[in-house]
């Protein structure tokens, strides 16, 4: 069986983001994946009951390690405290790609749940710093290797290293 790969639905043009803008990367690769059906295409936050439109969110002066943790909170640019909601999203994430057999993600870069190289600040300034969300964070404590959009050379040739591998087993 071929190795799947979970990726941000806002990634494959979903219109799924805070705004309800999409965020699509649809490169050939992609695509041929997504043809061989080992894409598995998933929104963490809608899957955890956030609605789009909803407000911007930013982790709290930390990252996703430390939400996880109950160290830091999730808060929307209204003052909200949706660090419940984030924390279910990293869950439900989790859950997707081990019922899904994703050993790797490709997630959208700055989020608070996707984020995997890069999130902002929690100033609601525009600033970034390097960090991760909080499904990166749960998805890589189990071994699931994730890679943002910026990332999509590494992450194909990953893939092909992996594909070689069970190909020779
Ligand atoms: S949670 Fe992830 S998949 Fe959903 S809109 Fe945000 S970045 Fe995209």
């Amino acid at each position: 069986m071929k190795n799947k790969i979970l990726v941000s639905a806002c990634l494959m043009g979903f219109k799924v983001r805070y705004n309800g803008t999409e965020k699509a990367r649809l490169n050939t690769v992609l695509k041929q994946w997504q043809q061989e059906q080992r894409l598995v295409i998933h929104c963490p936050e809608l899957a955890a009951g956030l609605p789009t439109p909803r407000a911007s969110a930013e982790i709290l002066g930390s990252d996703g390690y430390q939400v996880m943790q109950n160290n830091a909170k999730v808060i929307e640019n209204t003052g909200n405290d949706v660090t419940a909601h984030y924390q279910l999203a990293a869950w439900l994430a989790l859950r997707t790609a081990l019922d899904s057999n994703c050993i790797v993600a490709l997630l959208t870069d700055k989020s608070p749940t996707c984020g995997s190289q890069y999130i902002y600040d929690g100033n609601f300034s525009g600033v970034t710093k390097q960090g991760e969300g909080v499904a990166t964070t749960l998805l890589r404590q189990h071994g699931i290797k994730v890679f943002s959009e910026n990332q999509l050379d590494e992450l194909i040739g990953w893939m092909e290293n992996r594909d070689k591998e069970n190909t020779i087993l």
